[in-house]
């Protein structure tokens, strides 16, 4: 299972089944996107590229009009190489892994195929409320900043009736902690089970938003990630209830990958010395880095982080790669507004994403992590700026005015 380097022990099972749903999307001059949500940690760079190009060749939809959007959820697979230094597997294990990555690529291939098959007529509407169990985990509780808004977005039949409900929270998929050891989607697994219940027929779509220093609070039991969930469906419901009609029938779709450079790496006799560390972690990085001083002469000390916005009418939603903080989410609604729609952990999740602020307060999301991910170092300053700029072209490519 993937998320905890805590957990030492292989999957016992399935508490709440793990999902992969895609919701395709097409405006009147055949302009379209899908969106695809999976109850999953993250997905790695080549599975992202290999997924994209399997979508390009069967289906004729580019790079920039399919999102692949992971909730984080830490009760899931280990999916390719993930945070491999976090875990202590056998080869065994390792290729069992890879394998079920391909079966699972192939299940996201599909889904999105009968997505696009089944594309009607529908309309849109768009609304917005507030859950309030996310907490900054870098601070005390309650303190430091959070994002408790829940966007969604209803597709509805010309009648009236409900065939899918898109919806978003910023908060770590980690009610559930490293003694749980069956699948399960966590908190957003059961609001997506719990609204799909509400709500009979309807396909409900999770996407996670800039929550990577954020967590569910309280945590660590079944019962709070059901309180949590039922919390979240409420929070839906409500926005449902105050929905508005989307203006507009365009659909517009951007992206862009960004390289996000880390500072400096230190010389390959730190990594050596780092091989007698009393830590496992440490050591197990340091011979990951060796080995990519061994290969390419270098460790790579810097990240492509894909980004895209889509403008869905006079909807705007911006989807970030990368386990991004809170600020970015906060920054990105004070400049462009309050409706702009952000998430977080589409296509790749090769990281925390810092802002400067976190980057210079340090910790585990300020460059810690990076250790588990097995990346040279943190970020540098210029993450924030690279991130901000790569977000202002693709708005303006996709927002009407
Ligand atoms: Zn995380």
């Amino acid at each position: 299972m993937g998320g905890f380097a805590a957990r030492k022990e292989p999957a016992q099972g399935v508490a709440l089944p793990l999902h992969a749903k895609a919701l395709a999307l097409e405006d009147t001059q055949g302009h379209r996107v899908v969106i695809v949500t999976l109850d999953l940690l993250g997905l790695t760079g080549p599975v992202v590229d290999r997924l994209a190009a399997a979508v390009e060749r069967r289906y004729r939809l580019g790079r920039d009009r399919l999102l692949l959007c992971s909730s984080h959820t830490h009760s899931g697979p280990v999916i390719d190489d993930q945070l491999a230094v976090a875990y202590d597997l056998s080869r065994a294990q390792w290729d069992a892994i890879r394998a079920a990555t391909r079966r699972i690529e192939t299940q996201v291939e599909e889904v999105v195929g009968k997505a696009l098959a089944s594309i009607r007529p529908v309309r849109l509407r768009s609304g917005q409320s507030s859950a309030a169990f996310a907490g900054n985990r870098r601070t005390a509780f309650p303190g430091g900043p959070t994002d408790h808004a829940v966007p969604v977005l209803s597709v509805e039949r010309p009648d009236g009736s409900r065939l899918a409900i898109l919806f978003g929270y910023a908060c770590h998929n980690t009610t559930l902690t490293a003694e749980f050891v069956r699948y399960h989607g966590d908190y957003a697994g059961v609001a997506q089970a719990e609204l799909e219940h509400r709500h009979p027929g309807v396909t409900a779509l999770f996407l996670a938003g800039c929550g990577a220093d954020q967590n569910p609070s309280p945590r660590g039991s079944v019962e709070l990630v059901n309180q949590h969930g039922k919390a979240l469906a409420d929070a839906v419901d409500r926005a449902l209830g105050e929905a508005r009609p989307v203006a507009g029938d365009q659909l517009r779709a951007a992206f862009t990958t960004v390289t996000l450079d880390c500072s400096p790496p230190p010389p390959a006799e730190t990594w050596r010395a780092r091989l007698q560390d009393s830590n496992p972690y440490v050591r197990r990085h340091a011979r990951l880095m060796l080995d990519a001083i061994a290969r390419d002469g270098q460790v790579q000390a810097s990240e492509p982080a894909p980004l895209h916005a889509l403008g869905i009418g006079d909807l705007n939603l911006v989807a970030l790669s990368g386990e991004v903080v809170v600020d970015y989410a906060l920054a990105i609604k004070r400049t462009y507004g309050s409706s702009t729609w952000v998430a977080a952990y589409t296509d790749t999740v090769f990281g925390y994403v810092p802002s400067v602020r976190v980057l210079r307060e340090g910790g585990y999301e300020g460059g810690e992590a990076l250790l588990y991910f097995g990346r040279p170092g943190p970020f540098a300053d210029s993450v924030e700026r690279t991130m901000m700029e790569g977000v202002e072209g693709l708005l303006a490519t996709v927002r009407t005015a």
